[in-house]
């Protein structure tokens, strides 16, 4: 993940030697980027762990990030999305897979959030 992040984070952000997902093992740039609900959930369970969380979601808004999870938000298009539905008809109960870790953002980054 650490070689994901220094590519797609461009600048000299010094915060990015404290990223937890570049002191993980294997390979998360799968976890972080991927499509399916439970790896999603896993992303943000890191980020909400993470010391540098805030400086990470500030970042990736003022990149207008098009797709991944940073700052423990998911974005889609640059924007946050607040849900994401697996693909297909819901299911009648709602699977407890699926659902998100609930992530506040910092109240000084709420006025650039963007969401869908
Ligand atoms: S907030 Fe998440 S994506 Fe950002 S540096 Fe931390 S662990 Fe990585």
């Amino acid at each position: 993940m650490t070689a994901i992040l220094s590519n797609q984070i461009t600048g000299q952000e010094a915060w990015r030697a404290d990223a937890r997902c570049g002191t993980l093992d294997g390979n998360l740039a799968a976890t972080f980027f991927s499509e399916e609900l439970q790896d999603i959930a896993t992303a943000k369970r890191i980020c909400a762990e993470c010391p540098v969380i805030a400086e990470c979601l500030e970042g990736a808004l003022e990149r207008h990030e098009p797709f991944g999870v940073w700052g423990g938000q998911l974005f889609a298009n640059g924007k946050v999305l607040t849900i994401k539905r697996r693909r297909g008809r819901p299911p009648k109960v709602a699977r407890p897979e699926d659902e998100f870790p609930v992530i506040p953002v910092p109240e000084r980054l709420v006025p650039l959030l963007r969401t869908a």
